[in-house]
């Protein structure tokens, strides 16, 4: 215990300081509290309910983590969120929170390839079907829905391939056969599309991708539409002891100042070189969203408030895979890499992809635009595609 009259020695002191300075300090951000244990008054206060205002234990909360649920599910329009590791452990809670063993889930084809790996490698394991669907099928997917289906995944638009997807119709089909739907909303950053104005019930965003927005986090959030869908996730949620470190949720947080502008952007410069490729002899095709081009272009029109820094190209039928990937080595302001969403243009290609539909047999490369001059990156574009071999 604390007693002020108590004369400590020097070790005590250590760790029972006597002094403090002021906590009233009105900064514009909020505080980085690092924490795992806190401390009661009482015995009977020292409860934990996920559900209560109060702390409990660092894992389950801490003033910062909380600061960035409050703020997804106020900006997303949730009647909850909760942060996790990353986009993959927000995936992963999802599955968990609507599958058990005997159970049936719908995946589109154009998932993020991550989210068909757990299935295939781990949910099989807990006898937890999980099928892949055309993410162009729209209402028609009721027909793949069976009486012990629990999750319809909708992903829009779909990983590398950029189909845009019929969310309403396909929320429709599920609702109508009591399936809840869920949304991998990454490419939307939570805002370009209103996951629960469209019906969906748990929304999920890899904030390592723009609300990070630096390519220097990796954090994800779950979303809840409803009470129902927000206690059956905060009661999974606290199982799994989903760590987050308050420091990556204080540059989460500094993100989301900066997210408008940011967003603003990178959709401009992305549309600027998209139009510029869609000139091209060399490209067959330009999946953007916003793109005649693009599967689902009419339901982005519709349904979308704008698009963002991640798209496509399929290089026309004379280019071979090897001369694809020399394309996409030669390339400078564009770096070979992963992921999406940071300051720095991406490019990656991709070998024919182990889809029914649209594989594009080795000729798709995918190109996130940065923060970069347009200019530029048109020029590195045309260098890249105009060398000889
Ligand atoms: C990057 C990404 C994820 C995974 O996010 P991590 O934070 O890297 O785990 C999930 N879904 C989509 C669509 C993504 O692009």
């Amino acid at each position: 215990m604390t007693d002020g009259k108590t004369a400590r020695r020097w070790r005590s002191k250590l760790v029972h300081p006597k002094v403090a300075a002021s906590q009233d300090f009105r900064a514009l951000v909020p505080a980085v509290h690092r924490g795992s244990t806190v401390v009661f008054d009482r015995v009977a206060d020292a409860r934990d309910d996920w559900r209560s205002e109060g702390y409990s234990y660092g894992l389950y909360g801490t003033p910062t983590t909380r600061e960035l649920a409050l703020r997804i599910a106020d900006l997303e329009g949730a009647r909850a969120s909760f942060v996790v590791p990353g986009g993959q452990a927000a995936i992963a809670l999802i599955y968990l929170t609507y599958c058990r063993a005997g159970d049936h889930a719908l995946i589109p084809e154009s998932a993020y390839r991550p989210n068909r790996e757990l299935a295939d490698e781990l949910l099989s394991g807990l006898r937890i079907e999980v099928e892949a669907y055309d993410p162009l099928l729209g209402a028609d997917i009721a027909k793949l829905i069976r009486p012990n289906t629990r999750l319809i995944w909708c992903e829009s638009p779909g990983t590398i391939t950029m189909e845009v997807q019929d969310v309403p119709a396909i929320v429709g089909a599920a609702h109508a056969a009591g399936v809840p739907v869920a949304l991998d909303n990454t490419y939307a950053a939570g805002v370009l599309f209103d996951a629960f104005a469209h019906g969906v019930d748990v929304s999920m965003q890899a904030l390592t991708k723009y609300v990070g927005g630096h390519s220097d986090l990796l954090l994800g959030t779950v979303s809840a539409g409803s009470e129902e869908a927000r206690e059956r996730v905060g009661a999974t949620h606290r199982l799994l002891g989903l760590a987050v470190s308050p420091d990556d949720c204080a540059l989460a947080l500094r993100g989301l100042e900066t997210l408008a502008v940011r967003l603003d952007r990178l959709a401009v410069t992305a549309l600027e070189v998209a139009r510029w490729l869609k000139a091209r002899p060399e490209i067959e095709l330009v999946l953007h969203p916003a793109l005649s081009d693009c599967p689902g272009h009419e339901v982005w029109r519709r349904d979308f408030t704008g698009s963002a820094s991640v798209f496509s190209i399929v290089f026309r039928s004379d280019w071979n895979t090897a001369r694809v990937a020399r394309f996409a080595e030669t390339l400078r302001l564009f770096q070979l890499g992963f992921s999406w969403g940071g300051t720095h243009s991406l490019v990656m290609a991709y070998p024919p992809l182990p889809r029914v539909r649209r594989g594009y047999d080795g000729r798709i490369v995918r190109l996130n635009v940065g923060l970069e001059e347009p200019a530029d990156l048109i020029a590195d574009l045309h260098r890249a595609l105009t060398e000889e071999p």
